[in-house]
């Protein structure tokens, strides 16, 4: 790996006068556009207010939650490539972060009411992690389940008209056969 100041020699470009005015020309532009840019939806912890940092694609910032990995990698960690500079202590920060929410929340859902923790329990169960597809195919069975769930727990629902109609012409006519078969059996 080449040293931080490698590029920084005598006449050259990196470092020049030439450089920062570009540099400073960036900057300033893009300060200018910053408070227009969307922010963070979420509330900051020490005040509650309105965190002011900007927001990434799904509308918060790196901080909270910006960066948690959609699609196939939901709820997923992310581990840092192996040849990313840097790659064995980010991978250790990783673990030490992960065991720390483990940690965190073990001791929120021991604190939970017994109603509360039916519901955290209810969230891990449709909340698991795996791929986009595997979710959705989860998604589609709950809602058959459920549907057929409401089905089975409704009342048969009352005849149409048509139906009481067709109902009593079967009535006379099972009552027509009867008659039939007891004068056969009486004049055979
Ligand atoms: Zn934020």
């Amino acid at each position: 790996m080449r040293g931080a100041g490698s590029n920084k020699r005598p006449g050259g470009w990196r470092g020049s006068a030439a450089q920062i005015a570009v540099g400073r020309a960036a900057i300033i532009k893009w300060n200018r556009t910053r408070h227009l840019q969307p922010k963070c939806g979420a509330a900051r912890k020490r005040d509650g207010e309105p965190c002011q940092n900007l927001g990434m694609a799904n509308g918060r910032c790196h901080k909270h939650g910006g960066k948690t990995p959609k699609g196939d990698n939901w709820h997923r960690p992310l581990w840092p490539h192996r040849d990313a500079p840097g790659a064995n202590t980010k991978l250790n920060r990783k673990l030490n972060d992960l065991q720390r929410t483990a940690v965190k929340r073990e001791k929120r859902v021991a604190r939970m009411s017994p109603e509360e923790r039916a519901a955290h329990e209810q969230w891990q169960r449709t909340h698991k992690p795996g791929s986009a597809a595997a979710r959705e195919r989860q998604r589609e069975y709950r809602r058959q389940a459920k549907e057929t769930r409401l089905l089975l727990s409704t009342e048969p629902s009352p005849l149409s008209p048509e139906a009481q109609a067709l109902q009593a012409e079967i009535d006379e006519l099972k009552a027509e056969l009867l008659e039939l078969e007891y004068k056969k059996g009486v004049f055979a």
